[in-house]
């Protein structure tokens, strides 16, 4: 079994001193048995300390974590059941790779050296890294230490994996392929991960769910898709999705959203979405969602192109639109060129409206259409 709960959990390092830091603020997290839980965010947003905090590594300044409904606050890293895997590998150099992944083991267990042998050989087997158990680290690539990092820590058949960002020193290539890999691996083992990562294409693609740390505090957790699609707030809107959720400064008045280069007729359901909010809002509309418009179209934007970057499927567009710059992704297969003057529209069902002094969701696009089917997109005989 493998539940975690984070309970108001916050950490302050140098505290009370001028250097004070707040790493993680009264954060509350329930990881269920079995679940893949990425922690994502930027650079210094508390993800590692967290997960520190969770192997036993650092004592926390307040809060609690419970693991099965058992509080470990104060458990030695030992006593916890947990096994981590660093992004430096951080293997033992003189050891071979066998030695590397016994070695843990036979100092937290009693095992005879038969089990140990056994438990090492089918780690090895699920990682397929058999060949390489008589070598020593500096023989293998990257990928293959990470492997037998992860090998150390399936042997000690934890009840939670800690993984901090284990993929970040791999090339792009194998990364995509080691991405697979892991989850598949999670998978089969069915034990409760919990992954840190600033790459928020690794959460999205990895995570039965995601956690949105930013300055030490809990933005929004949830599956990938309601993070990318509901957004809680312009944060999270803006640090899932690539290329980012693009963002302009509007005001609601008279009805309508104004900005200083246009005004956007609502429809319904925004005016209704809008019934208490204040006037000062954030419109975000996603590259991929802008299209492109007759002039004559209601709510058409006139914008100038500023740069085209061609990526094969598609283009990303550079626009300016009153001198602010944005990005629209449009069919790889359109000529266009920079300095082209055109029509944008940002469809109604897709805009994000944002409150722009709290960042808080007010608006967020329409749901996803529960009727796309599979058979609607099948290619079928004339
Ligand atoms: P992340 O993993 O998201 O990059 P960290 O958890 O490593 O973030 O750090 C969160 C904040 O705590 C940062 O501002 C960082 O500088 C600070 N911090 C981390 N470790 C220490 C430490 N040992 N002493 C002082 N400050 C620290």
């Amino acid at each position: 079994m493998g539940r975690v709960d984070i309970k108001q959990l916050t950490k302050r390092y140098n505290e009370g001193s001028k250097e004070e830091v707040v790493a993680v603020k009264d954060l509350d997290l329930t990881i269920e048995d079995g679940e893949f839980l990425v922690l994502v965010g930027p650079s210094g947003c508390g993800k590692s300390t967290t997960l520190r905090c969770l192997a036993g590594l650092e004592i926390p300044t307040g809060g609690s974590i419970e693991l099965d409904g058992e509080d470990v606050t104060d458990n030695r890293p030992k006593e916890r059941g947990v096994a981590m895997v660093f992004q430096n590998y951080a293997l033992y150099p003189h050891m071979t790779v066998r030695e590397n992944m016994r070695f843990g083991l036979k100092i937290t267990t009693d095992l005879s050296g038969a089990e140990l042998d056994e438990k090492v050989e089918w780690a090895a087997d699920l990682l397929d890294i058999t060949e390489l158990l008589d070598k020593k680290p500096k023989e293998l690539s990257g990928g293959q230490q990470q492997r037998v990092a992860l090998g150390r820590a399936i042997v000690r058949d934890p009840a939670i994996f800690l993984m901090d960002e284990p993929l970040s020193n791999l090339d792009a290539k194998l990364r995509t392929q080691m991405r697979t890999e892991l989850q598949q691996l999670q998978d089969d083992l069915d034990v409760t991960t919990i992954y840190v990562t600033h790459d928020q294409t690794e959460a999205m693609t990895m995570g039965d769910r995601i956690a949105v740390l930013d300055k030490g505090e809990l933005q929004q957790a949830g599956t990938p898709l309601e993070c990318y699609h509901e957004p809680a707030n312009k944060f999270v809107a803006g640090f899932i999705g690539s290329p980012s959720m693009n963002f302009l400064d509007v005001t609601y008045r008279n009805g309508r959203l104004e900005a200083d280069a246009f005004t956007y007729e609502i429809t319904p359901e925004i005016e209704r979405a809008l019934e208490n909010a204040p006037t000062e809002l954030s419109l975000g509309v996603r590259p991929g969602d802008i299209q492109l418009a007759d002039p004559a179209v209601e709510n058409a934007i006139p914008a100038t192109v500023e740069v085209v970057e061609p990526m094969g499927e598609v283009s990303q567009l550079y626009l300016d639109i009153g001198g602010s710059s944005y990005t629209a992704s449009v069919s790889g297969e359109l000529r266009i060129d920079s300095d082209q003057r055109l029509h944008v529209v940002f469809p109604p069902d897709r805009i994000h409206l944002f409150d722009r002094r709290t960042g808080r969701a007010v608006k967020n696009r329409e749901s996803i259409d529960e009727n796309e089917t599979l058979d609607s997109h099948l290619v079928t005989p004339e």
